[in-house]
């Protein structure tokens, strides 16, 4: 068989991705390789195919136990000969396995490094006939990584006890130059095939966010994103405080941390596993080794202490290469955390370069470019220009310009720097807005009185970010900061921009184009098979594989064997359920079919209304879901705004947009809201007036 017939028959999918037939074919020939690829770009397939191409078995050596038992199991349900052998075992599952090795029986055998050199490991290795040895996460070598692990140097010593060299892979998602000479060196590769594709993830959605409260922005993206996510925190009391409040509201949380009983860990690591925890909290103890492909979203509570971190952590969403959304919450509280975290450590020089990477962190939160071009380039890739899909580029801030603030913080700073002063944030701010008893008679004492602190705060973070600061908690002017006093550089501070007003990239279209109705059908389908056969539901089927499905419709085997990820094996074990599924369903009908005939009662019973008071430009989105998928035009928060007017729900009082009598009668409501820009009155809609809106918009030509 050749690699792309293996490839479908086991696999069910058609092509190979960037990067896995070169290597595919250098390790069938004999020749050593290194394969450098992100996270989701299907580095198991390298070493899969060629396993069961070349005679005997491949051995693969994974740092994990999780990950391997779920490797096996992908690999049986696919219809290949596989199994594991770590201290998970029982004796007489032990034995077993090795008895069923010795008899051939395996064509891939996953080991754990700390068994490599096991007597009965190494006894058993002489008589198999190995024909490539795979390492997966191989930068566990290198003492450069950040997981390095003392086992993986038994791994040499292991291939030298063999009496036939095999022929050696290694692959890991994140190398430096520097740990990737430690792998080729450390492991002896031969003249090996180096491999190293582009580090994009197009399928990711990266978005910054700095909300007010963190819980409350968190609580709104689960109400509006169905799916498996993980929630990182920085610290294990938050972990708890997050989990807890989250179980508390009803969500389907599992929490982990390094603090928790072995237990409760592999417990809720095997809930999330198996779809029984929808959400899992934890620290950054969770996750190397988590391969579960449907994980929809990551979203970071707190800002990692360094990019290659947070990569790693957010690239867990969306393997399956389906639509998935990274999200980091950032506040400046983090940084402080952060530090502390850092300056744990005895080690004066690691201090210092840990306090490196996490100044590019902190630039990337505070950067408003192209957040995957910022990555990219960290990674050293010269993206194209704007990605045109991360947060940033689709503008979820306004910038303003604030050359004449800035001016009078620098002049301020610069100053107190002249009289041989350097203060921190607090005491520079409060001089500033006339509020201590120190410098009175300086020029700058009060300049900005009755300015918000926090948007002085904001200005001199953003004037550090520019380089006009020296990057220190003593404020100092530095050199730059004379362009900004003549004028000849402008300062600009982002804001949030009133929501709505955005691009917002969830128009709450349907994240993917297929029927909801259907998805979670099959779905559950899925998941009776999983639960039945104790397996995970994605070692069933993908997400993807689902979604392809929706999409072809088939009526029989051969249509089924079509879809990306039927393969024969999963044909024959599950395909007469799902197309006894398919059988009973009408074939989706194109969404602009019937766009002109939307009437108004149609409108108002497809737009999802909330229990919950929910901003104008909400609402708008939520309408706006459904007039896209009728190919119908969007309505603004705007004119949803003047309706209302229009219909005397709201009036404008000095300016300001207020319920009237009968809006206050339908639910609406009013906040006061806190912005860089000052304050300002907000309306809010509950259910009753949501309809309203949605009734008033379904009339409108
Ligand atoms: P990695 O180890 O690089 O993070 P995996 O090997 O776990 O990635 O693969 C991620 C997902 O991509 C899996 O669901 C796998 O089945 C799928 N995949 C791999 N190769 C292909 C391919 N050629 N076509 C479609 N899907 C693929
Ligand atoms: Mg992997
Ligand atoms: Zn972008």
């Amino acid at each position: 068989m050749t690699p792309t017939q293996i490839l479908k028959q086991y696999f069910g999918y058609d092509q190979f991705r960037e990067g896995q037939a070169g290597l595919i074919e250098a390790l069938t020939h004999g020749k050593d390789a290194l394969g450098v690829m992100p996270t989701g770009a299907g580095k198991s397939l390298c070493y899969q195919v060629p396993a069961m191409l070349l005679p005997g078995v491949t051995l693969v050596i994974s740092p994990l136990i999780s990950l391997m038992r779920d490797q096996v199991q992908a690999l049986v349900a696919n219809g290949i000969p596989a199994a594991f052998i770590n201290s998970s075992l029982s004796e007489a599952q032990f034995s077993r396995a090795m008895e069923n090795a010795r008899n051939g029986q395996y064509k891939i055998i996953y080991i754990a490094p700390e068994r490599l050199l096991a007597p009965s490991m190494l006894d058993l290795a002489v008589t198999l006939q190995i024909s490539l040895i795979a390492v997966d996460e191989a930068h566990c070598i290198s003492q450069w990584g950040q997981d390095f692990r003392p086992s993986y140097l038994d791994i040499p010593r292991f291939v030298e006890r063999l009496p036939v060299r095999p022929v050696l892979a290694s692959f890991t998602a994140t190398a430096t130059p520097r740990v990737r000479e430690d792998i080729l060196a450390t492991l002896k590769m031969h003249a090996p095939l180096t491999t190293v594709t582009g580090f994009d993830r197009p399928n990711l959605y990266f978005e910054v966010k700095q909300p007010k409260g963190k819980y409350a922005a968190l609580a709104q993206y689960l109400s509006e994103n169905d799916g498996n996510g993980i929630v990182y925190c920085a610290t294990r009391k938050e972990v708890e405080r997050v989990a807890e409040r989250l179980v508390a509201d009803g969500y389907s949380a599992a929490r982990y941390h390094a603090g928790l009983p072995e237990q409760e860990r592999s417990q809720s690591q095997d809930d999330f596993l198996y779809d029984r925890a929808k959400i899992i909290v934890a620290t950054n103890a969770f996750g190397m080794g988590i391969d579960k492909s449907n994980v929809r979203f990551v979203i970071h509570y707190n800002m990692p202490q360094n990019v290659e971190s947070y990569y790693q952590e957010a690239g867990r969403a969306g393997r399956d290469g389906l639509p998935s959304d990274c999200i980091l919450f950032y506040a400046r509280k983090d940084i402080n955390t952060a530090l502390f975290l850092i300056n744990q450590s005895d080690h004066p020089d690691e201090i210092s370069r840990n306090k490196q990477l996490l100044n590019k962190m902190e630039r990337y939160c505070e950067t408003d470019g192209c957040l995957r071009q910022y990555m990219l380039q960290y990674f050293g890739e010269q993206g194209a220009e704007d990605c045109g899909s991360c947060g940033n580029c689709n503008g979820n801030f306004v910038e303003t310009d604030a050359t004449i603030d800035a001016q009078k913080v620098l002049s301020h700073i610069i100053r107190l720097n002249k009289a041989g002063k350097r203060f921190m944030f607090t005491h520079t701010a409060d001089i500033l807005l006339g509020k201590s008893d120190d410098f009175t008679d300086l020029p700058t004492f009060g300049l900005m009185k009755g300015v918000p602190r926090h948007y002085i705060r904001q200005l001199v973070q953003r004037l550090k970010v520019l380089g006009y600061l020296e990057n220190d908690d003593y404020l100092r002017a530095a050199p730059k900061a004379r362009d900004v006093l003549l004028g000849s550089a402008r300062v600009t501070v982002r804001g949030a921009k009133p929501k709505g007003s955005a691009k917002s990239k969830q128009s709450k279209a349907p994240k993917y184009a297929v029927s909801e109705g259907l998805f979670s059908k099959l779905k559950q389908l899925r998941l009776d098979i999983a639960r039945e056969e104790k397996v995970p539901a994605f070692v069933v089927f993908s997400d993807a594989t689902l979604v392809n499905m929706c999409q072809k419709h088939p009526r029989t085997e051969e249509e089924l064997l079509t879809v990306s990820g039927v393969g024969q094996v999963k044909l024959e074990r599950y395909g007469a359920r799902f197309l006894e599924l398919f059988c009973g369903e009408e074939p989706e009908t194109a969404p602009s079919e019937n766009s002109l005939e939307l009437t108004p009662e149609q409108i108002m019973q497809q737009v999802e209304i909330i229990d919950e008071a929910l901003q104008i430009s909400r609402i708008a989105d939520h309408i706006n879901a459904v007039l896209l998928r009728h190919g119908k035009a969007k309505i603004s928060g705007q004119k949803l705004n003047q309706l209302l007017l229009e219909a005397g729900y709201l009036e404008v009082v000095d300016g300001v947009k207020l319920p009237t009598e009968s809006g206050q009668a339908i639910g609406i409501v009013t906040v006061e809201r806190h912005s860089e820009r000052g304050d300002y009155t907000q309306c809010l809609f509950g259910a009753a007036a949501q309809r309203v809106c949605v009734g008033l918009a379904a009339g409108s030509p």
